[in-house]
């Protein structure tokens, strides 16, 4: 048995969550597998009514469960940011999810790159740390100091700054920062991922030749742990990596990344998959609890509506079933997703005639023939 919570949030959130949750039941069912599913009320109506975001008593709540299973949150009525930064991001730091998982394959015949190229990427970022610590600030006048005190997840850092920027020039600050221990971990993850995946090498992305120190101790990091793997390591320039994509994604495999390298590569991994709608995302800690959602938004414009493609958040659930140790499951979603988008049994975003319901449906349906 697994105990999942269900977040769906808000907007299209609600909508491709139910359909999720329909799709992962039935092959949970053909495979006699029970699921708990316990909803929770995270996003803007609460937020709007309590002024709560996630309380000491939501993560307590998930703390008991094996999963979270999210939807999207982002309502026009709340300023933008307080809804991450108050849910997502605190999800994040709370479970010290320190993976970010983001497969890209070509879902034929949806991805825009030409000719039959069959390509299958794992995209793995690194979610703690490099350029998203929130190291940074503006200094103005002469002499101007800045004094910063980080004590965030593995950090303990004291940093004083000093500029002689006069009153007019402003100069500006956001520092990058990686610890041994923060890209060990993550790196043991990368490649034991390719081990577990049958692949020989992983590909490490980087700017090493523009920002040594920062880069120069991932890569001797990666060097380390791939001698300790018996994995091989390939690194690429951010660069160069961002016209490999398009131009040979099938050279590809398991695909590491700092955060905001990470952050920019996996929208184009989307892209050339064949887009928000079948994007799917986990955000991991391997020991502890993971997350599961689709990457787009709460996409307001077309909510309650019917038309979300629920792809991406059926997705999720497949990543899911994998990680919870299923694989089994995780292949059944992905084969009746296959087949419904070979049938053309999809929503309008993909060509298709369907509604939301009726997508999910169809994908439910044919796990249960096939399961
Ligand atoms: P944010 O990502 O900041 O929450 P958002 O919710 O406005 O922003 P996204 O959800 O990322 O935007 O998506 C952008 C647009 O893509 C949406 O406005 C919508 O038109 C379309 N879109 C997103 N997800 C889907 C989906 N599942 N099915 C169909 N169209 C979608």
């Amino acid at each position: 048995m697994f105990r999942i919570a269900v977040a769906p949030g808000d907007g299209i959130g609600k909508e491709v969550t139910a359909e999720g949750v329909k799709v992962l039941q039935a092959a949970a069912d053909a495979e006699n597998l029970t699921l708990q599913l316990d909803y929770m009320d995270l996003g803007s109506d609460r937020y709007l009514s309590t002024g709560e975001l996630l309380t000491d008593d939501d993560i307590k709540f998930m703390r008991d469960c094996q999963a979270v299973y999210f939807g999207a949150i982002g309502d026009p009525r709340v300023a933008p940011g307080v809804l991450e930064k108050g849910i997502l991001i605190k999800m994040r730091t709370t479970f010290d999810q320190y993976v970010n998982l983001r497969p890209s394959k070509a879902w034929h015949p949806y991805t825009p790159l030409k000719g039959e190229k069959n390509f299958d990427i794992l995209f793995l970022r690194e979610n703690t740390e490099d350029l998203y610590m929130g190291a940074g600030g503006v200094l103005k006048g002469i002499e101007a100091k800045a004094n910063m005190s980080l004590k965030r997840g593995l950090y303990d850092v004291d940093l004083t700054l000093s500029s002689k920027a006069s009153s007019e020039q402003e100069f500006a600050f956001e520092i990058g920062m990686m610890s041994r221990q923060g890209i060990e971990r993550f790196a043991d993850y990368c490649f034991e991922t390719a081990k577990r995946l049958g692949k020989e090498k992983v590909t490490a992305v980087d700017k090493a030749n523009v920002c040594t120190s920062l880069y120069g101790l991932w890569r001797k990091v990666f060097d380390e742990r791939s001698a300790h793997h018996g994995i091989d390591v390939e690194y690429m320039y951010v660069d160069a990596m961002a016209m490999a994509l398009v131009r040979a994604p099938e050279r590809f495999g398991v695909v590491a990344c700092p955060n905001m390298f990470g952050d920019i590569l996996t929208d184009l991994g989307a892209e050339i998959m064949g887009g928000l709608g079948v994007a799917a995302s986990g955000n991991i800690n391997p020991e502890g609890v993971s997350m599961f959602e689709p990457v787009h938004g709460s996409a307001p414009d077309i909510a309650g509506q019917g038309k979300a493609n629920p792809i991406a958040a059926i997705l999720a659930g497949k990543l899911m079933m994998d990680q919870l140790g299923r694989p089994d499951i995780g292949r059944m979603i992905e084969f009746a997703v296959k087949m419904a988008m070979k049938q053309k049994l999809v929503t309008a975003d993909m060509g298709g005639t369907l509604n939301t319901v009726q997508a999910g449906d169809a994908i439910a349906n044919i796990v249960r023939s096939s399961g």
